[in-house]
């Protein structure tokens, strides 16, 4: 008999007040008898929507009939056969508009919470040394993926799985992509993306640091080096700014510099050779994922933090658990405003920075209410830092000059559904492809590409 409960089983997590002085994991996970209550929500439906929301294909059903059971291996098998990073999906993937948006309990109250449950699963197999290692014999060919983020990491999980002998080139001195220098401490700490990182190591995949493909070594020299297909997993790491007066006074940062320094070279922890400004009042310019990590960052190094967005709650991109997490951290939202220009006192640090209130108009190209300036309406607000949160875009340098490898007008690279490219040797997926997206969006793509470039070998073969 299912449990007929209309909500969520609740996931205790750090007080409001206490968790934005500190860098720890805001939310704390289910013990296996909350898990096991949530578990026991599922209705096992015949035609399992979730399944079909979930870009990577979890059993869902399946794997949580497991946890309410009490076979945690068993559902642990399940879910990591599917999904090479359970551990990180369960904690970051936006389950409210995939397999959870399509859950029948969310009909006539809350869904099914897949993602926790999944953490759970996946915390329990780390904390009991378990892990889904196996791989086929190596087949004696070899492929290789540009980019450690999750679309390549998935990538060469899958194809190690397959047997292939499989080098994932990352530019940077630690692997994870937005997982390690994005997404903070607090909301996904790095030793689970170490220990996921080091289950794909187990099972053979070479990972090579410090490598920026495009400089030290060029796609054709990879294949020279007698790999069959090469994946492009490269990300959207390349910011965007308003081009607004005062946009270079010290001070102003692009979200991925400050995200960067912060989590990727701990700036936040004393002692740190990477330095951080320890701002009074920072304004955070945007409305996604991004901008409520930076301000909960700054909120956490002591900051009275304000969100400037142009538009209305309604239409902010970020994830409502987010936006919900910010403000009860005492983070201030300055809905349907926008920036103008920055102002710095004499020695260029910012000082100021001047908005204009805006109004929603006719819906645009996006479909959303185009936000209109009210004339007249200009204020300052005092402020020393300035963070720019507002997009992404692909950073093409690893792919950039390669002979006859099409491009979109984005300057992402032009690739299907299956990854397939203009190239039959090189794929690609993840941010790379679509220009930005999320976690679980980039490992379906990774998934899809290894399927893909196993086809491709094993047909030249
Ligand atoms: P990335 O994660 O960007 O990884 C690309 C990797 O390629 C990087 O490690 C990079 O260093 C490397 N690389 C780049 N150029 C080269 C080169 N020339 N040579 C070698 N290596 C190279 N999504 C969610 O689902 N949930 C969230 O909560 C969420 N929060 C986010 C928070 C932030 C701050 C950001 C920036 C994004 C967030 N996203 C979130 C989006 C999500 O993280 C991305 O969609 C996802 O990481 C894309 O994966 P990827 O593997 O394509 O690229
Ligand atoms: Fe269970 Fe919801 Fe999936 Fe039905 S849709 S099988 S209730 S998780």
């Amino acid at each position: 008999m299912a449990n007929m409960q209309m909500q969520k089983t609740p996931m205790p997590e750090q007080a409001p007040e206490v968790r934005n002085k500190n860098f720890q994991e805001v939310a704390l996970g289910y013990t296996l008898e909350m898990a096991q209550n949530e578990a026991k929500r599922c209705l096992n439906c015949k035609v399992k929507p979730c399944v079909s929301g979930c870009p990577v294909g979890i059993p869902i059903p399946e794997f949580v009939g497991k946890v309410a059971e009490g076979d945690l291996a068993a559902a642990y098998k399940l879910l990591s056969d599917a999904n090479a990073l359970p551990a990180i999906s369960g904690r970051v993937c936006p389950q409210e508009t995939q397999c959870e948006g399509k859950c029948v309990r969310g009909k006539k109250g809350e869904p099914v919470s897949i993602g926790r449950i999944e953490r759970f699963v996946a915390d329990w197999a780390a904390e009991n040394g378990i892990s889904n290692v196996e791989t086929a014999p190596k087949n004696g060919h070899k492929a290789a993926v540009i980019g450690s983020g999750p679309a390549g990491l998935t990538c060469a999980g899958e194809l190690a799985r397959m047997g292939y002998d499989v080098t994932v080139f990352e530019a940077f001195h630690t692997p994870g992509g937005v997982l390690s220098y994005g997404i903070p401490e607090f909301r996904l700490p790095k030793a689970i993306v170490k220990r996921e990182v080091a289950n794909l190591e187990k099972m053979g995949v070479n990972v090579e640091l410090d490598m920026v493909i495009g400089k030290v070594l060029t796609i054709p020299e990879i294949f020279e080096m007698g790999y069959e297909a090469v994946f492009i997993g490269s990300g959207a790491g390349l910011p965007m700014f308003m081009k607004i007066p005062g946009e270079s006074l010290v001070g102003v940062y692009s979200a991925n510099e400050y995200l960067t320094r912060i989590n990727l070279m701990k700036a936040y922890k004393e002692g740190a050779a990477t330095p951080i400004l320890h701002n009074k009042k920072v304004a955070v310019v945007g409305g996604g994922n991004v901008a409520m990590d930076a301000a909960r960052c700054a909120k956490r190094l002591g900051a009275d933090v304000h969100i400037v967005y142009r538009r209305s709650e309604a239409e902010l991109p970020a994830r409502a658990e987010e936006v919900h997490h910010a403000k009860e951290e005492g983070i201030v939202f300055d809905l349907l405003t926008n920036p103008v220009s920055i102002e710095g006192d004499e020695h260029n640090n910012v000082q100021s920075i001047t908005c204009i209130r805006m109004e929603l108009g006719e819906p645009d190209a996006s479909g959303r209410r185009r936000p209109v300036p009210i004339q007249g309406s200009e204020f300052k607000m005092d402020v020393d830092a300035v963070i720019m949160a507002l997009g992404t875009s692909p950073n093409p340098m690893s792919y950039g000059g390669t002979p006859g490898l099409e491009k979109t007008r984005k300057g992402c690279v032009a690739a299907d559904e299956h990854g397939c490219t203009s190239c039959p040797n090189i794929f690609a997926g993840g941010d790379a492809a679509t220009g930005a997206a999320t976690v679980i969006l980039a490992m379906g793509a990774g998934k899809a590409a290894a399927k893909s470039m196993d086809e491709y070998i094993r047909s030249k073969a």
